[in-house]
Order: C-alpha cells, then sequence, then structure tokens
C-alpha cells in the first residue's frame, strides 16, 4: 500500500537536484505552455560547476548503490512509483501545462508509475556459458557507474523514467537531463527521488542547449541514454566517442503501416486512426506512413477522414477529455507549418484539414488540424520526411512485394505494422519489414517488458525490458576452476 503522508511536493519552485540537495543558479529560464503560451516556472540554468558537482556525487554513490542488495534497489523505485502516485494530481497538471491534454498527460503519468513498477520485476541472472571437468565459465553484467539519460519533449515523463528504472535497478546512478521545452516535470520528479534515494543516486540538472553536450564530454560519465532526433543522436554518438562512452539513441521514426484488402474497416480505422494521430503526430513511432490497399482504399480514406473529424482537441486547461494536443513548441510548430505549406506549393491533395488552426483564431496556442494527404508519391517529403505533426500521407499499394519494398524504402526503421485478417499473411509481411517494433493488427503497443529500439537511422541498441536493462551493464565472464 502507498505512504500517504509523506511525500507531497510544492510544484510553484524548481531547482536542480545535485546530492539529494535543491540546487538555484543565478540565472533562470522558463519554458511556454504550447496552449496558452503562458510562462512555465522558472528552472535552473546549469552550468560547467553544476555538472562537475552532479557527476562527482554520482561517482561518489556508485559504489554503495551499486553494493545495495537488488530487492533494496527494487523497494526504493517501488517507493518512488507510489510517491509519484501520492502526486499525481499535481504531476498531471505540470505534464498537461508543458503540452498536452489533462487526460493524455493523466494516461502517461499512470504508464509511467506502471512502468516503474514492471521493471522492477526483471532480473539479469548469472549464465553458465561453458562448464567441463575443469571450470565453469559464467557470464555476469554488472554496472556501469554514472549513466546520464538525455529526453526529448513529447513524453518528458515516460521517456526519462524508462531510462531511469533500469539504470537504478542495474545498480547504476544516474543524472536526468530534460528537454529544455519540457523541464519542470524531470526536475519534480528529481525533487521527489531525492526523498527516497540515497544522495547522489538520482540527480536531475536543466538548462540550455548547451548542457547536453557538457554531460555527453564528461570523463566520468559512462553511459548516454538519449532520445531524441537522428541529426542530434548522431552528434552524441560524436561526443561520446573521445571517452568510448556506452550509448543507446533511441532517434527518429517513420513508421509505416500496411493495410490488407481483407480488414474489417469499422475496427481497424479507428485503431490506425489513432495510432497516426497519438500526441498529434509528436511520437516517434505513430504511423507516418499509411499503405492501404488499392481495393479498399476509396472506403478506408473516407472512414478515416471521418473518425479523424472526431476527435476532440485540448490543451493544459481541457474538462472535455479531450487527447488531441497542440504542437509543443515553436520551433516544431514552425518546422510543421512549413510541411503544411508545401500541400498547396506541391499540389497535395488534403482529403481533410491542412489549415493551420492558431492562424484561423480558434485557439491561441500552436495548434493544425490533424491533416490527411491523399495519395502522395513515393518521392513527396511529406512521406520521406518525418514531419513530427498531425499531416498524415495515405497511399495506394497493389502487390505484397512492392509494397514490402516501399516501406522498407526508408533510411529510418523504428517501428511497422500490417494490418490483416489473414494471419499467416500478415505474419509473412511483418518478418519482411525492417524495424525495430512490428505488430500485427496493432501499432505504439509498447510494454516494459518489451525491447524498444530501431534498425538504420533510428537508433542504436534498446529501451526497456531485459535486454534494455543489460544495456546499464558491463558484461563479465568469470571463469572459476572446479575443485
Ligand atoms: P532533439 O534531438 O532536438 O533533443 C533531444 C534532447 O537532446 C533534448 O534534451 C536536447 O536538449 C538534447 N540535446 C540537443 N542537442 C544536444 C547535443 N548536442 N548533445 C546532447 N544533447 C543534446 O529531439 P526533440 O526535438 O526533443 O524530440 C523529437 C525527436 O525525438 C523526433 O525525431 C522523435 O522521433 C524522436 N523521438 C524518438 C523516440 C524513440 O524512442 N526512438 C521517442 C521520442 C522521440
Amino acid at each position: 500500500m502507498a505512504s500517504t503522508t509523506n511525500y507531497k511536493l510544492d510544484f510553484t519552485t524548481f531547482y536542480n537536484v545535485i546530492n539529494n540537495e535543491l540546487k538555484s543558479t543565478p540565472t533562470t529560464r522558463t519554458a511556454t505552455n504550447p496552449s496558452t503560451l503562458a510562462p512555465l516556472p522558472a528552472v535552473p540554468v546549469s552550468t560547467q560547476a553544476d555538472v562537475d558537482a552532479a557527476v562527482s556525487a554520482a561517482k561518489a554513490a556508485f559504489p554503495a548503490w551499486s553494493a545495495t542488495p537488488v530487492e533494496e534497489r527494487v523497494a526504493l523505485l517501488n517507493k518512488f512509483a507510489d510517491a509519484i502516485q501520492e502526486n499525481f494530481n499535481e504531476f498531471v497538471g505540470l505534464l498537461a501545462a508543458e503540452g498536452k491534454p489533462p487526460s493524455a498527460a493523466g494516461w502517461e503519468l499512470q504508464f509511467t508509475i506502471t512502468h516503474l513498477k514492471r521493471t522492477t520485476s526483471l532480473r539479469l541472472e548469472e549464465e553458465v556459458v561453458e562448464e567441463n571437468d575443469e571450470k565453469i565459465v559464467k557470464v555476469r553484467y554488472t554496472p556501469l557507474g554514472v549513466g546520464v539519460g538525455i529526453v526529448p519533449w513529447n513524453f518528458p515523463v515516460l521517456l526519462g523514467a524508462g531510462k531511469l528504472g533500469p539504470a537504478l535497478l542495474a545498480g547504476n546512478t544516474f543524472i536526468w537531463k530534460p528537454s529544455p521545452y519540457t523541464p519542470n516535470t524531470g526536475l519534480k520528479l528529481a525533487e521527489l527521488g531525492a526523498k527516497i534515494f540515497p544522495p547522489g543516486v538520482f540527480q536531475a540538472l536543466s538548462g540550455e542547449e548547451n548542457l547536453g553536450p557538457m554531460l555527453t564530454a564528461h570523463p566520468d560519465v559512462r553511459k548516454i541514454s538519449f532520445t531524441g532526433s537522428t541529426p542530434t543522436g548522431k552528434r552524441v554518438m560524436a561526443a561520446c566517442a573521445p571517452t568510448l562512452k556506452r550509448l543507446t539513441l533511441e532517434l527518429g521514426g517513420n513508421d509505416a503501416a500496411i493495410v490488407c484488402d481483407d480488414v474489417d474497416l469499422d475496427k481497424v480505422v479507428p485503431k490506425v486512426a489513432l495510432s497516426a494521430f497519438n500526441n498529434g503526430g509528436q511520437v516517434c513511432m505513430d504511423i507516418k506512413r499509411l499503405l492501404v490497399h488499392e481495393k479498399i482504399y476509396d472506403a478506408f480514406l473516407a472512414k478515416l477522414v471521418e473518425t479523424v473529424k472526431t476527435f476532440k482537441w485540448g490543451g493544459s486547461d481541457d474538462t472535455e477529455g479531450a487527447f488531441f494536443p497542440p504542437v509543443q513548441n515553436k520551433m516544431q510548430f514552425d518546422k510543421v507549418k512549413d510541411m503544411f505549406a508545401q500541400i498547396e506549393k506541391q499540389g497535395w491533395k488534403a482529403a481533410t484539414g491542412g489549415a493551420v488552426e492558431a492562424e484561423a483564431g480558434e485557439k491561441k496556442g500552436y495548434y493544425f488540424q490533424p491533416t490527411i494527404i491523399d495519395n502522395p508519391s513515393d518521392e513527396s517529403r511529406i512521406v520521406q520526411e518525418e514531419p513530427f505533426g498531425p499531416i498524415l500521407p495515405v497511399q495506394k499499394w497493389s502487390g505484397e512485394e512492392e509494397v514490402i519494398k516501399r516501406a522498407n524504402n526508408s533510411d529510418m526503421g523504428l517501428g511497422a505494422s500490417v494490418w490483416s485478417n489473414d494471419l499467416e499473411r500478415a505474419e509473412r509481411i511483418a518478418r519482411r519489414l525492417e524495424a525495430g517494433s512490428v505488430w500485427i493488427n496493432n501499432h505504439l503497443d509498447l510494454s516494459p517488458m518489451v525491447p524498444f529500439g530501431g534498425y538504420k537511422s533510428s537508433g542504436i541498441g534498446s529501451d526497456w525490458g531485459i535486454i534494455g536493462l543489460k544495456g546499464w551493464c558491463n558484461v563479465q565472464s568469470l571463469s572459476v576452476p572446479k575443485a
């Protein structure tokens, strides 16, 4: 049962968390609520001295934390998850102010709590890999040391906690670096963590865009777990090379969904629509290229348009159960706006939407109408690039070989899905798709037990599941002679 008294936090002031102390900085900055354009509470701007202090505290905490029995680490992680639950409504309010309607923020927070708790059920057992009369050789997994999680703005709580949980479970210490667009929730989680974990085990630093490079360059950081865009991922990898840091990269996606001609439209269209427009298209694993068999194309498209038109939009003050958010920040808003401008420039046919809602004067924030582009060419920008906003290309296909080739014709390979009533056919296609997560009759169906990573430019390594946990460890072979 969760404790109900000790862990209530004040959600009006925000600090770096270094060695379990709340630290201010001489300079502060603010992020913006994208639905109201109001500033969020000020957060620290960390300097090299703050980075050095946090890394040195994390390094000092590592020997004792890594020697702590795993069941004690598990107990503290569960206590932390319960403490988030105790502040649930306040965290939902803050996460909503960072860019999504409260119902969507509630989903993210609840999944985060579940994620942390289920992660604690994972264990890395020693494996015997060779045994004979003379010796027994075992493989062990030992923690790396100081880990840093670099987090993007689209799921600022879930994606950070999905790094924190496995890092701490494996015996590492951890510094959370939130996106400058969504710094508040990460800092508040670390403040909560300071009430639960020993000093230096879980810390957080916020700052400007120079903070990530300070952390990737630091010689005492042993691992960077990065989630963000592919261009930044390449910079992070280069920055980790001089100190040979371990690295997990969860990068961009351009997920294809292949819809066969035998699907039940009433069942499939709503699921596909949600998987394409989840978080307003701002999910690495949203469907970003929808390939529909030509025999059902017109009926599918008509139903998809009908479904998308029923989506409820909302921002942080929504009370109607909306799930469709604004674009999270001005930088992304301008990028998506440029993609919307191509509709006219390139002569794309919008089956629905096409307008920038904020400019139409209906809402103040960074809103776009959910938009569907009817059968653009494979060469068009909307097919080639990850828009990371609510604009989806739908294309026709006719032959199985052709559609597999087109789905794989991308430098990205994060997720993909096949939709068919014929499960044998669906699996035959699914097995040939070049993506880290492939679903049949589903998309974006995530679990803390299942590894999450990409092929090609979508990343290196995996977060989550037992494979993700191994990513937070050295591999040691231990050869013991038999007496
Ligand atoms: P981004 O790459 O701009 O930033 C991600 C994080 O990296 C931020 O915290 C940022 O401050 C930090 N950063 C920026 N430059 C850095 C540098 N040189 N060194 C170290 N850190 C640096 O990404 P974003 O705009 O926040 O997120 C959107 C992108 O993330 C999309 O491409 C999306 O597909 C991808 N994404 C991937 C996954 C996944 O798991 N594969 C999940 C969510 C989002």
